[in-house]
């Protein structure tokens, strides 16, 4: 029996270790991969204060200090959850455990383009993580898709890789941030494409060619041969584990600045909350909040 068990080991559930670690709470982060979530599928971080290293290695000191302090660590998947029981039943690859308080830092996963036959191109040719594949693309033709802070900071991390990197953009105005689309305009290797969005893929074993077509004249350019397609359009919530138990909004667990979502000792965390800006700084401090919170409720309840 835990205090509180926390599912996900971003940067959210690794400051809610940390903080539930230092209250004494007896606390147990179950996370299906390495630590660190989204975070370590980017290249580089450049605006968590303080820090400016690899994405892994501010993971893996983060996690150190969380187990310093007390916190446990499993891996393994969560399979069922019973958030209504008291206490709260987590059921997951790895047998099941009980909480009295469960902190839910499930993240996000990249959205896909839903376009036909895009499946069977994952990992062979089409990606979601230039950190992990952009090498195997050296000196190939590149295209990333979307406008966010995702594309234009993985596009400048490519750029490294390849003097043919192609942004295609579905709008007219980015929404990066301004110095990301700064650095973008002024990188020789990147070309911004606006107004377009990718229509159709092909390929036999990998992908072998797309077409993007500009939505505002109509004209379809055509790609074939040896390239790379990575996908940054958004994000969409982990919350499957939780439908049925807790509000949600659009995808998202429903829950304010406080964590506190529609169940008493259940809080939600990071990129899977309704907020309005996710960053790492702002899932480190809605971790911190969740612990602080079930520490709370879980004192007055002694
Ligand atoms: P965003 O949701 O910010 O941006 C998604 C982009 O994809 C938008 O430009 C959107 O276009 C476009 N898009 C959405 N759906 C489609 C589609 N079906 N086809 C084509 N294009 C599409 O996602 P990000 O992954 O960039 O960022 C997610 C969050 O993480 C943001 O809050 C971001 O600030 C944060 N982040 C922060 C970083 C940092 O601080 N260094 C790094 C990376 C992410 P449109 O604009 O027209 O809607």
């Amino acid at each position: 029996m835990y205090d509180i068990v926390i599912i996900g080991g971003g940067p959210a559930g690794l400051s809610a270790a940390l903080y539930a670690g230092r209250a004494k709470k007896k606390t147990l982060v179950i996370e299906k991969d390495l630590a660190g979530g989204q975070m370590v599928t980017t290249s580089k971080i450049e605006n968590l204060p303080g820090a400016a290293d690899q994405p892994s290695e501010v993971a893996e000191r983060m996690r150190a200090q969380a187990e310093s302090f007390g916190s446990e660590f499993l891996m393994a998947q969560v399979t069922h959850l019973d958030l209504q029981a008291d206490p709260k039943v987590i059921q997951t690859s790895q047998g099941a455990f009980e909480a009295r308080a469960v902190i839910l830092a499930t993240g996000a996963n990249p959205r896909h383009l839903g376009l036909p036959g895009e499946e069977q191109f994952i990992g062979r040719g089409l990606g979601f993580c230039a950190s992990c594949d952009g090498a195997f693309f050296f000196g190939r033709p590149i295209y990333v898709v979307g406008g966010g802070d995702s594309a234009f900071g993985e596009s400048l991390f490519l750029a490294n890789l390849s003097d043919q990197v192609t942004i295609l953009y579905r709008g007219d105005r980015p929404r990066a941030a301004k110095d990301l689309q700064d650095r973008v305009a002024q990188n020789p290797h990147i070309r911004l494409v606006l107004n377009t969005e990718v229509v159709e893929v092909w390929g036999d074993q990998a992908l072998s060619g797309m077409v993007y077509e500009n939505k505002k004249t109509g004209e379809k350019t055509k790609v074939e041969g040896d390239f790379g397609l990575f996908v940054y359009i958004g994000m969409a919530p982990n919350t499957s584990l939780v439908q049925g138990q807790l509000d949600l909004e659009k995808g998202y667990i429903l829950a304010g600045e406080d964590t506190k979502t529609s169940l008493p000792l259940v809080y939600a965390a990071g990129d899977v909350r309704t907020k309005g800006i996710r960053q790492v700084v702002t899932a480190i401090s809605d971790g911190a909040v969740a612990a602080i919170q079930a520490t709370r409720e879980l004192d007055r309840r002694a």
